[in-house]
């Protein structure tokens, strides 16, 4: 089969089910996954943080080979270890280092809440251990795939320092945008610590407004770019949405090396039917009333958490989302006390900006019979959150692709959402979802309105929106098919 024969090295700072900050996590692990199965020699790498270290520990999963490496940086050379581990037929390489990664955040100082102040450091000697990696496991990729800044020096090396190493030169090398705003900029003072000449730090390499800035080194460097959606791969092009490198992921475009490829689903976590967090499950099935056990969740859901006598006519909106400016939290704060006084239930499960939280915990407070906020990170509690709810809310200003509106119409929990990236590409308005345009509180709350009143006053125009969104197919599959084609072109070209 020509598929056994790409060898793909991905090389990112998460991946689940052992570091997950994000959908970045989701994506690594599931399409790593999903092309392995398709027969591809795909190796992941990944930083070994104390996280991963808990996780194989808990799940006891052996180290199958462990080999030293020297990186050298500017602060000198920085030894570690490589562990090897395969993790439901995936082989993965762990990189070992104590200084840079035992510690308890995987960016973020818990104390400080700020980003660990050795970023740059961390993931430069990062990107070279894995270069390193494949070449200690005598495992030359055809391709290397990176992932977003963290892991964009891969790229940068590979045509650069590297190059010079019969065993890295010519291989092919991606860069998968999950999130262009999140761009890795460090002052210029910064720049020895990548080890990369002076030479590279101009408009066309790695300068940015006198800074240096990693995302943009990785898309110019990189032999292609692919972006989580079609709509996000334009959008990224323009002023709205190119956070400054339009002009550079116009340039890409331009050539044909930036395209969108929707992420996909894992339906083995994400299905209600064999969802191993709910008690009890349910599909379509209306003949044995599977379905009903949807509105049985529901009630227990809002009972559990102290809403003693739930008027279940009135549908209960979900959120689950990292509170950061980007999911639309402004347009909810300005809408929800009108929507509440309606008489509505809301709930959501978040972490992030300590304003937003406040504020969350404050609606709790003001509707404790109708709104349910949860503070923190919980897998479980997201998944009986999609379950439960009826409506699923992501009004983001930007949404690169989304999982949670993909995750939610296979739960039955109707998506509304902005016209943006991934939402605009995947929920089809009056059918699986209500997609809203300006990001205005007047058009959200007019279609979150369009949403409730159909809702409560058509129930068989409900569930057959439901029904419709059920029966979509977002699995892994279509989108490493996609991924396979783009490896084979570039192998070839
Ligand atoms: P982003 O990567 O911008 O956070 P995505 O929709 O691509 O957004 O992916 C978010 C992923 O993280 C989803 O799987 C979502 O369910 C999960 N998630 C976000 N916040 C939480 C939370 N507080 N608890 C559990 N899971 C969460």
């Amino acid at each position: 089969m020509a598929n056994e024969k790409i060898k793909l090295l991905v090389v990112a700072s998460e991946s689940v089910p052992f570091a997950k900050v994000g959908g970045l996590a989701d994506v690594v692990g599931a399409l790593g996954k999903e092309l392995f199965n398709k027969g591809m020699d795909v190796r992941i790498v990944i930083p070994e943080y104390t996280c991963v270290q808990d996780y194989i520990k808990e799940n006891q999963i052996s180290i199958l080979n462990s080999h030293e490496i020297s990186i050298p940086l500017e602060s000198g050379t920085a030894k570690g270890k490589v562990d090897e581990i395969n993790y439901d037929g995936v082989t993965y390489y762990l990189i070992d280092n104590p200084h840079y990664f035992k510690r308890d955040g995987i960016y973020i100082d818990s104390k400080t809440k700020n980003d660990y102040s050795d970023s740059l450091e961390r993931f430069t000697f990062f990107c070279k251990s894995a270069l390193e990696a494949a070449k200690i496991f005598d495992f030359r990729p055809d391709i290397v795939q990176s992932n977003d800044w963290q892991t964009s020096l891969v790229p940068v090396y590979l045509k650069t320092v590297y190059k010079v190493d019969p065993f890295y030169k010519s291989i092919k090398s991606i860069l998968l945008i999950h999130n262009l705003s999140y761009q890795g900029i460090f002052p210029v003072e910064q720049f020895t610590i990548t080890g990369l000449d002076w030479k590279y730090f101009t408009v066309n390499g790695l300068e940015y407004y006198g800074h240096l800035n990693l995302m943009k080194g990785g898309i110019v460097f990189s032999d292609t770019v692919v972006t989580v959606s079609e709509t996000y791969a334009r959008e990224i092009q323009t002023a709205e949405y190119g956070n400054g490198l339009e002009g550079i992921t116009k340039n890409k475009a331009a050539q044909n090396k930036l395209l969108g490829i929707v992420n996909g689903v894992n339906y083995q976590e994400w299905n209600p039917q064999i969802d191993i967090y709910l008690k009890q499950k349910y599909n379509l099935n209306y003949q044995l009333s599977s379905f009903e056990n949807k509105k049985k969740i529901k009630e227990l859901f809002l009972k559990e958490h102290g809403i003693v006598a739930p008027n279940m006519r009135k549908p209960l909106i979900g959120m689950i989302s990292r509170l950061v400016d980007q999911k639309g939290f402004d347009l909810l704060f300005e809408i929800i006390d009108g929507l509440l006084k309606d008489g509505i239930y809301f709930t959501l499960l978040g972490t992030g900006k300590y304003e937003y939280e406040t504020r969350l915990k404050a609606i709790k407070e003001k509707y404790p019979e109708q709104a349910l906020v949860f503070i923190g990170f919980d897998i479980p509690l997201s998944h009986h959150i999609e379950a439960a709810s009826d409506i699923f809310l992501l009004p983001s200003r930007y949404e690169p692709c989304g999982l949670n509106q993909l995750y939610s119409m296979k739960y039955g929990s109707v998506p509304v959402v902005r016209n943006t990236g991934g939402l605009a590409d995947t929920v089809k308005d009056g059918k699986t979802g209500f997609i809203f345009n300006d990001y205005s509180p007047e058009e959200l709350l007019i279609t979150l309105k369009k949403a409730v009143e159909l809702y409560e006053n058509s129930h068989e125009k409900w569930l057959k929106m439901v029904e419709t969104g059920m029966n979509e197919n977002w699995s892994w599959d279509r989108a490493a098919q996609k991924y396979l084609d783009l490896y084979k072109t570039l192998k070839d070209s």
